[in-house]
């Protein structure tokens, strides 16, 4: 379905640096924008892949004072982004490095938000509208290939009282200066390498059919697809290949954008519902929904889904066919990676119709292609279980 004549408008405040070395470009990047102290907000996965060293060699070399928080977990916490706040404060930070996937990237935008709200508690600012004031310099230095964390608005925060993941989106959240070098991310392993670029691939996909999609967005979203659908399996099975590691970079930043500007839909209701009861890999829960939603979405999204085969390489005979051929390709994809059943994931049969009731509250169940309701979602969930 064409979107010509929709009005939008589209802001991308982010400058992105993008290459492989071009990491060093970071300080030119902080002195440009007046970085002087800043706390770079990391994990210990990214520390033990030698990647901090990285920056931390670069800022020496160039007498840079700096401080770490290397404490944020997967899923991050409230408690995560409020201890790197008060770090930051007591060091006395100007500015904000994030390197690593989309948890440091988002566990630094809302630290970022507390520093500029002279504020402790992340929960005062969830939703749309509660972060009003610009952050201080924030950098964002991805090194996986997925969330698109490093380009969005959206900060993606676990409420550690109530279990659920919440979002602080504002667009004050977006970073100044995104450095994105695909040689960050030839040592992230190969299941990792799977869930997040399935996670990249669901972006596209509901960015492309959200009821909110406009041209820009769609531009995006489709060669999103079609780098992503072709690199994914050689950076899983080669993960030192430049090529496949650069195409799956840009590929999650053009998702990224696409659904910051447009949004996701029902699979990362789910999947931030899962993830936020039990903790799982983000993008294995979206992998694991992704075809049980476009297969419900299906008579909603025909053409679109046809659109996205062909942007994958796929022929077909008419749209039906090609929007099927869309749904088994994106199966067989998370087949090819190794990525689990959602019945292996351990998730208690009793708690599906939790997971509905939390995804029908989501607020981009309102951007799915057809309307969903709580039996809906308990359906497509069960459908996913029976999987095999
Ligand atoms: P992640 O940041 O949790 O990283 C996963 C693991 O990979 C970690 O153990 C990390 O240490 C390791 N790792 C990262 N880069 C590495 C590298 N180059 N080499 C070796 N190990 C490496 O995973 P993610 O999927 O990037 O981020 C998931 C989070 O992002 C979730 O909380 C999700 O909700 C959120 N998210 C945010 C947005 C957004 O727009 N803000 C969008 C989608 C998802």
């Amino acid at each position: 379905m064409n979107n010509f004549t929709i009005p939008f408008s589209f802001t991308l405040p982010t400058k992105i640096v993008y290459g492989p070395g071009c990491i060093s470009s970071l300080i030119d990047e902080l002195r440009l924008n007046n970085g002087n102290k800043p706390i770079i907000v990391t994990d210990k996965g990214v520390r033990n892949a030698g990647i901090l060293d990285k920056i931390t060699i670069l800022l020496e070399q160039n007498k840079t004072e700096y401080i770490v928080y290397d404490g944020v977990e997967p899923n991050p916490k409230d408690v995560n982004v409020e201890e790197g706040a008060k770090i930051a404060r007591e060091f006395g930070a100007d500015s904000i490095i994030a390197i690593g996937g989309g948890s440091p990237i988002d566990c630094a935008k809302s630290v970022g938000v507390l520093l500029a709200h002279k504020e402790d508690k992340i929960k005062k600012y969830e939703g749309k509208t509660a972060a009003t004031k610009p952050l201080p310099l924030l950098i964002t230095i991805p090194t996986t290939s997925g969330t698109g964390s490093e380009l969005t608005f959206s900060s993606v925060i676990t409420d550690t009282q109530n279990n659920y993941k919440m979002t602080v989106k504002s667009q004050y959240t977006a970073a100044k200066v995104a450095i994105c070098d695909s040689e960050l991310t030839l040592s992230l392993p190969a299941h990792i390498t799977a869930s997040t670029g399935m996670d990249a691939l669901t972006h596209a996909i509901e960015a492309y059919t959200a009821a909110c999609a406009e041209p820009i967005s769609d531009a995006m979203a489709l060669y999103a697809t079609e780098l992503i659908y072709n690199n994914l399996v050689n950076a899983y099975n080669d993960g030192g290949n430049l090529e496949a590691r650069s195409a799956m970079l840009l590929g999650s930043m053009l998702a990224g954008i696409a659904f910051s500007h447009s949004d996701v839909a029902s699979v990362h209701c789910i999947a931030e519902s899962l993830g936020g009861v039990y903790d799982l890999p983000h993008g294995v829960c979206n992998a694991v929904f992704l075809p049980h939603v476009m297969e419900y979405n299906m008579e909603y999204s025909v053409e679109r889904y046809a659109r996205l085969a062909k942007a994958m390489g796929l022929s077909y005979k008419n749209e039906r066919e090609g929007a099927k051929k869309a749904v088994e390709a994106v199966k067989k994809l998370a087949a090819d990676v190794k990525l689990p059943l959602f019945s292996s994931l351990n998730v208690n049969t009793n708690d599906f119709e939790k997971i509905a009731e939390m995804s029908v509250k989501n607020i981009s169940t309102e951007s799915n292609p057809r309307p969903m309701t709580k039996e809906d979602y308990l359906n497509v969930i069960n459908n996913a279980y029976r999987h095999k």
